[in-house]
Parts: structure tokens; C-alpha cells; sequence
């Protein structure tokens, strides 16, 4: 590692195909903010290692021309790269921050990875819930204005997930066998495993057997069903992979901007 230059430049980020930052080997930790104004509807969020590797966010569904993009790029000691930005009336990154605050605009978080300059293994994340994938954090509440930009680990495309806590909800969610829908069921009827907790195979066999099926799709909803790209398909959030993983993944999630399905036990 002594070998590495000290100048080195590590990371480049550009939106819509225009550099706004570059991050060198020598400044770590690093934050750099960046307001850019958006045109033509077309919000593409890209950052390039020092291997040449593209991570491509496409938030354009977000945008509205005439809307200023407030960037936070972090690069930590451990070369681990976060990115966020708020999406605002105003060029004013201090107003943006208590329009945000008070819940009038939104924030969006990229998928976090690390540089290559790091001792971390991309293929650690495959599969893996959104908080290993440093989108929520055990114990920090993510406002409900946040939504996130996942990368596929399989066809590298991004697409754009709306988180919700289940918990708070007082729901248990649902992934489709086949997309990715999602059924939420409250958790006061009988048999719904509870967050957090182990669950009871026989119960849930049984609230399995009543869930109705997809009415986008006609799949199927269960428990383990993994979270999938909707663009390859390919499971995102891994649940068959890594079925313990399930309990403490309390976010649920659906595809930003599509509809929840909701279930309630008929009264028999
Ligand atoms: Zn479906
Ligand atoms: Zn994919």
C-alpha cells in the first residue's frame, strides 16, 4: 500500500454526464456538497473508482426541471463512498436542509459501496438487506421523505425503492414470488410473525396458505420471498440466500411510486 501516490485521485462524480467532484487518496475522510440545477427531466448520478468501475444512479423519476439537486459525497478513512442529495425549490443549501427538516421536499440515498483502495470485497454485499448495504442504520429512524437508488448485484442497473418501518406501522410485509410486489398485512392478526422475533413455522404456514395472490401478477407471497430487481429479476434482498437475515429486516419496501397491497383476514 506505501506505494500508493498521495495524489491520487480516487473517485469522480458526475451528474448527467458532467463532473462535479473529484476526490484524491490524499484528503481522507472527505465530504464534498454540490448544488446542481436540473434540466431536460434527466437526473443520472454517476460515480467512477479508481479501477474504472461505473456506479450509475438514474433518479430522473424524481425531478422536475428547474429543481436544484443538493449533493453530500463522503469518502470515509475506510474508503467506504456515501452519497445523498435533497431534492429542492431553492439553490439556498441551508433552506434546502429546513425545507427537508420540515418534510416539504425529499432526500434521496445512493447505494453506499467501497473504493477499491479498500479491504472490503464487493461480493460481501450480494444479496445482502438494506442495512448491511448502509441504507438504515439499527437504531436511527430514516425519515419517511427519504427514499433510496439501489444498484442490481447481477445486471447493475439502478432502481429506485421506497423504504417504509414496518414496525412503526404495526405491519409485516410480504415480497411477490415473481416481481417485486409487496403485501402488508397488519401485524394484530393472528399467525403474523412479529419483527425481531423468531417465527413460529406451523403459524406462519398457516397465514401463508390464506394470503391471497399477487393482484398484479398472480404470484405468490411469502414470508422468504426475496426482494427482486425489477429489471432482471434476480434477487436483491436475498432472503432464501440468507433467510436469518429476515427477522431484523424491519424496512420494508416497495418500488418507488407503485402501490402497496394490503390484506386484512376476512372475518370468518
Ligand atoms: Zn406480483
Ligand atoms: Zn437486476
Amino acid at each position: 500500500m506505501f506505494f500508493l501516490k498521495k495524489n491520487k485521485e480516487i473517485l469522480r462524480a458526475f451528474v448527467n454526464d458532467g463532473l462535479i467532484e473529484t476526490f484524491y487518496l490524499k484528503n481522507l475522510p472527505s465530504e464534498k456538497l454540490s448544488a446542481v440545477k436540473i434540466r431536460n427531466h434527466s437526473a443520472v448520478f454517476k460515480l467512477i473508482d479508481s479501477s474504472g468501475l461505473e456506479y450509475e444512479y438514474d433518479f430522473s423519476d424524481s425531478v422536475t426541471d428547474s429543481r436544484y439537486v443538493h449533493f453530500s459525497i463522503r469518502i470515509q478513512d475506510n474508503f467506504a463512498v456515501q452519497a445523498d442529495c435533497l431534492i429542492s425549490t431553492t439553490s439556498h443549501a441551508g433552506d434546502s436542509a429546513k425545507l427537508y427538516r420540515e418534510h416539504k421536499i425529499s432526500g434521496i440515498r445512493f447505494q453506499p459501496f467501497f473504493l477499491p483502495e479498500g479491504k472490503v470485497k464487493p461480493e460481501e454485499f450480494i444479496g445482502k438487506g438494506l442495512f448491511e448495504r448502509g441504507f438504515h442504520f439499527p437504531g436511527r429512524v430514516t425519515p419517511g421523505n427519504v427514499s433510496c437508488i439501489c444498484i442490481c448485484d447481477y445486471c447493475r442497473k439502478s432502481f429506485h425503492l421506497q423504504s417504509f418501518h414496518a414496525g412503526f406501522s404495526d405491519v409485516q410485509y410480504f415480497y411477490c414470488s415473481d416481481y417485486p410486489h409487496t403485501l402488508v398485512v397488519s401485524s394484530y392478526i393472528k399467525d403474523v410473525p412479529a419483527q425481531l422475533s423468531e417465527t413460529d413455522p406451523d403459524g406462519l404456514n398457516r397465514l401463508e396458505s390464506k394470503l391471497p395472490r399477487c393482484s398484479i401478477c398472480n404470484g405468490t407471497f411469502h414470508y422468504l420471498n426475496s426482494f427482486l430487481c425489477p429489471l432482471c429479476k434476480k434477487p436483491y434482498i436475498d432472503f432464501r440466500k440468507y433467510p436469518r437475515n429476515r427477522k431484523n429486516e424491519y424496512y420494508g419496501n416497495h418500488i418507488f411510486g407503485e402501490k402497496i397491497q394490503r390484506w386484512d383476514e376476512k372475518p370468518s
